[in-house]
């Protein structure tokens, strides 16, 4: 971990340059790769064993809760916390799943890639053509930039868990509709107590309002944070948006994983290009 240098003690300039400078490192294409300083694992330590058998993530007689994108949610009530279960036994429940009609576009489910055990857990919105493809979350031209963000947090992909709302790659990159949404968010919300991270970082507004059943637009709800059954959530944009939109969205976004070092107790990286 890196301690701030005596002239950025004296100097808050300084501290804010590096800041600055951690922020456009993954603005540009090569910088992610340079970024990693000395910086202990993020990984909680070995989780004690899991209780008795629980229910299984679709039980029947729960509503699926799902987001909603056109305003429509209901009240939601406090829901009943299921019991973590490991993600082994959530991907084997999920099996070949049949549950929405995405399953006849896929090529394969992107169930969700990472450490089983991660402090800090994303969320995106749904796999692109090259997920479907290789069977993992974020390894598209938006992957690349979540991995430049991760590593502009003084991270590696392999410490933190990345997933999405649907797990399987709707036609045409469109956006997850709501039954879908609803069919996949039990699989998600178990993989979030499965795991049970202090932070959650929900990418984009479809993982924003499905957890949250908040219809706020995403550039409102981003950088306050929320609490999402017992975890501290974090909103932010979608690297997706953040390739499509100006710099100046990038600051914003990179205020947010800011936020998220904090909250997590993570210095910045001691070296960045
Ligand atoms: N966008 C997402 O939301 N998820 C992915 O896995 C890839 C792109």
């Amino acid at each position: 971990m890196s301690e701030p240098t005596a002239v950025e003690a004296l100097s808050p300039v300084a501290g804010l340059l590096r800041d600055l400078k951690a922020h456009l490192a993954w603005q540009h294409d090569d910088a992610g790769a340079q970024l990693y300083g000395t910086r202990e694992e993020l990984r909680k330590p070995v989780a004690s064993p899991p209780g008795p058998a629980t229910e299984p993530v679709t039980a029947p007689g729960r509503p699926a809760p799902f987001g909603d994108q056109l305003g429509l949610l209901p009240a939601a009530p406090e829901p009943i916390r299921p019991a973590p279960r490991t993600l082994e036994e959530i991907r084997g429940e999920l099996g070949d799943c049949r549950r929405c009609k995405l399953c006849q576009g896929r090529k394969q489910i992107v169930f969700g890639s990472g450490n089983p055990r991660a402090r800090l857990v994303f969320v995106g919105e749904g796999p692109g053509a090259e997920e479907d493809a290789q069977g993992l979350p974020f390894v598209g031209p938006a992957g690349q930039l979540l991995t430049k963000m991760i590593q502009a947090m003084g991270l590696r992909r392999d410490e933190v868990y990345i997933c999405n709302v649907v797990k399987c790659r709707p036609p045409g990159n469109r956006n997850p509709e709501p039954d879908e949404i609803a069919a996949c968010e039990p699989f998600l919300r178990a993989q979030l107590h499965g795991i049970g991270p202090e932070v959650v970082v929900a990418l984009g507004k479809f993982a924003a309002q499905t957890l949250l059943r908040d219809s706020t637009p995403i550039t409102r709800m981003r950088g306050q944070w929320r609490v999402y059954e017992g975890m501290k959530l974090m909103p932010t944009f979608h690297p997706a948006y953040l390739l499509r939109n100006p710099p100046g969205e990038k600051k914003k976004a990179w205020e947010d994983l800011q936020s998220v070092m904090a909250a997590l107790g993570l210095q910045r990286p001691a070296r960045v290009p």
